[in-house]
C-alpha cells in the first residue's frame, strides 16, 4: 500500500507515540499519503448531561492536533504527502454541530468508524465489537445506519464495515452485508479491510463478509488503524499475509489517493 487513511495519535487515550513518530514510520515504510485520523471530539448535546468519552480527544485539543498535523505536513513535504482527519461515528443527535466544528477547526476528511449501536449516552446503547451483539432489528438498524452514512457521501471510506459482533443466523449476516457492499458500489466509497484487526487476529476483517465483498465487486482499501508507529511498520508484512490468505477471491482492491 502507498496511501493509509487510518493513523491515530496518543490525544484518544489509548495510542502510543508522538505524531512525529507517526510521519517518520510512514517515510521509513515508503508511503506517499499519511492521513491521520484520530477518535474525533464529539459535541454532545445537552440530554448527555455532560457525558465524558474516554476513547476520543475532547473538542478543546482539537486545535493541538490540527496544528501538529499542519506543521509535520509542512516539514515533511518533500518526503511524504499528510493530511487532516478524523474517525468519527455517525450519530444523528448531535453530528450536525459536531461537523460544523471539525470542517471550522481544519479537518478535511472524515473516516466513518462505527463502533457503537446507538450512541454513547443513551440508554441501550453497546459496544458493536462485544460478543453482546443485540437482537437480529437491532443489528439491521445499524446497518442503516452505516448505508445511510456511505449515501451521505459525507465520509472518506468506511473504517472496519464489519465491526459488528453479529452471530445469529448466516444469511441474515449475509443479506446485511450485501446491503453495505451495495452502497459502496453505488456511491464509489470504499470499504476497509483493517489491518490492524487482521493482524490482532479480531473477528474483521471476516472471510464472509469478504466473500460478499468480492461477489459484489465493491471496492476495498487498505487501512492501518495504527495506535503505535510499529504498526506502521509492520503495514507491509501484515498486507502481504492478508492478500494471501485471501487470493481467492478476487476482491477489488484499490490503492489510489483519495483526498
Ligand atoms: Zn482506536
Ligand atoms: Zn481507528
Amino acid at each position: 500500500m502507498l496511501h493509509n487513511y487510518h493513523t491515530h495519535t496518543p490525544r484518544c487515550n489509548h495510542a502510543l507515540g508522538q505524531d512525529r513518530e507517526y510521519v517518520e514510520a510512514a517515510v521509513a515504510a515508503g508511503l506517499k499519503t499519511l492521513g491521520f485520523s484520530d477518535h474525533s471530539p464529539y459535541i454532545f448535546p445537552e440530554e448527555a448531561g455532560g457525558y465524558y468519552s474516554s476513547f476520543r480527544m475532547r473538542p478543546e485539543q482539537l486545535s493541538d492536533y490540527v496544528g501538529s498535523v499542519e506543521s509535520l505536513k509542512k516539514e515533511f513535504k518533500d518526503r511524504i504527502r499528510i493530511v487532516t482527519g478524523v474517525e468519527i461515528e455517525y450519530y444523528p443527535k448531535c453530528f450536525d454541530r459536531t461537523e460544523a466544528f471539525l470542517k471550522a477547526g481544519g479537518v478535511s476528511y472524515m473516516l466513518l468508524g462505527q463502533h457503537m449501536f446507538g450512541n454513547e449516552f443513551d440508554k441501550g446503547s453497546f459496544h458493536v465489537a462485544g460478543k453482546n451483539p443485540g437482537t437480529i432489528e437491532q443489528y439491521k438498524d445499524y446497518v442503516s445506519l452505516i448505508v445511510n452514512s456511505i449515501k451521505s457521501g459525507k465520509f472518506l471510506y468506511v473504517a472496519h464495515p464489519d465491526i459488528y459482533y453479529f452471530d445469529g443466523p448466516e444469511e441474515v449476516f449475509k443479506e446485511q452485508s450485501a446491503r453495505i457492499c451495495e452502497a459502496s458500489k453505488e456511491t464509489n466509497v470504499p470499504l476497509e479491510i483493517n489491518l490492524l484487526g487482521y493482524k490482532g487476529r479480531r473477528h474483521y476483517p471476516g472471510r464472509k463478509f469478504l466473500e460478499v465483498a468480492a461477489e459484489t465487486g465493491c471496492p476495498m482499501i487498505f487501512g492501518i488503524d495504527a495506535h503505535r508507529p510499529e504498526d506502521i511498520l509492520e503495514a507491509k508484512d501484515t498486507e502481504a499475509r492478508f492478500r494471501e490468505e485471501y487470493k481467492d477471491l478476487g476482491l477489488k482492491i484499490i490503492d489510489e489517493e483519495l483526498i
